[in-house]
């Protein structure tokens, strides 16, 4: 007989009971986040800044809690409310998000900033359908504001929540697939008191205690309510349907360093993939690498290219990428070629790249470039 095949029944079915539950441990238990206000001394709640809760959620999109917190704390300090926000610079806003990765997201952040102070005073809307409208926030960051910010009754539902709420309602069904059943069963919990607490409370306890391997059973705050713990079967749920490798692309990148310390930089498109970042310039990315021979006539200047050795690797969402890196050092009246499309290049000296646009990918690619012979 297999795991899942072992019937049991949790103590009591997850209810009302549970949220009081797992309400209690959270009172005591959790954790100390920079968008969170401090606790007084009697445990007053205080509502938090929906500004910082946007702008905190915003980062949290696949990036992981001790990736944010600096960025966090830079962006407050540097513009500290919304309306400060959205009159920074696109640039410098792209600049400060460097190196957390979709980079979409920073592009939305300023407009939604631009939003929220032009097209409503600098207050954000405070329901989950108003500010489902706003850039950049999508259903989940929805209902995560309007419940954290504002108390409205709803329960945004992520990985760490689907995977809660698999385990105490025993959900056999794989992921994607159980994604709707997965965001009603949470919304059965939900309180109309305190579900912005609730909210952080699933999330605290999937961030700590209902982790994906091995979860802390015997401390978890909701174990007798726990229908995927009753039958033994919680470190296999969720379940998951296959998920098909991610394509490779490769190509040629061209670090060019002036004689002067400058690098060549150029800005990708507004659209698509790293929208509006710096990169070096490079060949497409496709299936297939380019001859050299070709890439070197659409190198960016001409100059006495030399291949570095190794490769760079990264990982995007959809695909893995693989660059060769060329390198050259040209004089400083270097003249750009027609492929470099000169209108979206620029020379950035050496040691301003580490507070500039750069997205990760390209960081390393330059590091790779600039890397002693
Ligand atoms: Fe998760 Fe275990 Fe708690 Fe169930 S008892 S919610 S599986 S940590």
């Amino acid at each position: 007989m297999t795991a899942v095949a072992r019937k049991q029944l949790p103590l009591r079915p997850a209810g009302p009971d549970t949220v009081d539950a797992l309400l209690a441990w959270y009172d005591e238990e959790r954790r100390d986040l920079p968008w969170r206000p401090k606790l007084g001394r009697a445990k007053s709640r205080r509502r938090p800044d929906p500004y910082g809760v946007w702008l905190s959620e915003i980062m949290l999109q696949q990036t992981t809690v001790k990736a944010v917190i600096p960025y966090y704390l830079r962006f407050l300090s540097r513009w500290p409310t919304v309306e400060a926000l959205a009159a920074a610079s696109l640039d410098d806003v792209l600049a400060a998000w460097a190196g957390l990765g979709y980079y979409s997201r920073a592009r939305n952040l300023y407009k939604c900033a631009q939003v929220v102070a032009c097209a409503h005073s600098g207050r954000f809307p405070e329901t989950e359908a108003e500010l489902e409208q706003l850039p950049g926030v999508g259903p989940y960051t929805a209902a995560a504001i309007a419940a954290i910010a504002f108390n409205e009754p709803v329960t945004p539902v992520d990985g760490n929540v689907e995977r809660v709420v698999a385990r105490l309602f025993a959900v056999c069904q794989p992921l994607p697939g159980a994604k709707r059943e997965l965001k009603r069963l949470a919304g059965t919990l939900t309180p109309e008191e305190r579900p912005g607490d609730f909210a952080q409370a699933m999330m605290d306890l999937g961030a700590g205690i209902c982790t994906p391997r091995r979860p802390s059973c015997l401390v978890c705050p909701v174990q007798t309510d726990c229908a995927a713990n009753a039958r033994g079967i919680q470190e296999e749920l969720p379940l998951r349907a296959v998920r098909a490798e991610r394509p490779l692309r490769v190509g040629i990148a061209f670090v060019a360093l002036r004689e002067d310390g400058y690098v060549l930089v150029r800005r990708r498109p507004e659209a698509g993939l790293l929208g509006g970042m710096l990169e070096v310039p490079s060949t497409g990315w496709d299936d297939l690498m380019p001859p050299a021979k070709d890439a070197l006539k659409a190198a960016p200047l001409k100059a006495d290219w030399w291949q570095v050795p190794g490769t760079v690797s990264h990982t995007f969402t959809h695909f893995k990428l693989e660059l060769i890196v060329y390198r050259a050092l040209v004089p400083a009246d270097a003249t750009l070629t027609f492929w470099a499309e000169p209108d979206r290049c620029r020379w950035l000296a050496r040691r301003d790249l580490a507070s500039s646009a750069l997205p990760s990918v390209m960081r390393k690619v330059i590091a790779h470039g600039l890397k002693e012979r």
